[in-house]
């Protein structure tokens, strides 16, 4: 039994240290090269060998669990005070095969891991803004780690699906993100 982690629902009512959308990417890219990830243009991170060896670089733990270890609607936990991700097993097994929903899922939780063990700041009656919500930022740190803006281009949305291994939301998004870029408002 898992006990004393850190829930979504409790990691929901505190906020972490303010970041902008370009301060993720930036840890991105530092996270990348610590990991040895930098040179995969064009093509999906593994990111069941990110997880591996973004553990063993960083000294956190994870584990796979039994899917009946975890509450029904929750895919993944991380427990921020011992540094331990939890995953449930069926969401690994998709990961290995590919489902972008569970390839997000996993680096949504190494975003959290690697932003958010120091920092987390309980928050309690005070409005949080959007760059200080944590489920934001490790959010932005998985689109960001699957999909480098800069590896954009011109690619189509479904060409950055179809490559990259993530939803076509994802895919819109990023799209979005670098088009910002290119053409500041
Ligand atoms: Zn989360």
């Amino acid at each position: 039994m898992i006990q004393n982690y850190v829930s979504t629902i409790q990691i929901n009512s505190t906020k972490a240290e303010p970041r902008s959308k370009q301060k993720i990417e930036a840890e991105v890219e530092k996270f990348r090269k610590n990991c040895k990830i930098t040179s995969l243009k064009g093509k999906a991170v593994d990111i069941l060998k990110v997880l591996d060896l973004s553990s063993e670089i960083y000294g956190y733990e994870y584990e796979v669990v039994e899917d009946l270890d975890l509450p029904n609607n929750v895919y993944a936990e991380t427990d921020l005070i011992d540094r331990k991700i939890y995953i449930k097993e069926s969401v690994y097994n998709r990961a290995a095969e590919g489902s972008t929903r569970d390839r997000f899922t996993i680096a949504h939780e190494i975003g959290h891991i690697i932003m958010h063990t120091d920092k987390i700041i309980v928050c309690r009656g005070e409005e949080i803004k959007k760059y200080e919500y944590p489920e934001w930022q490790a959010d932005h740190f998985a689109a960001e780690l699957l999909v480098p803006v800069s590896h954009i281009g011109d690619l189509s949305v479904d060409e950055i699906t179809n490559k990259y291994k993530v939803s076509k939301k994802v895919a819109q998004i990023r799209k979005s993100r670098a088009n910002s870029l290119k053409n500041p408002a």
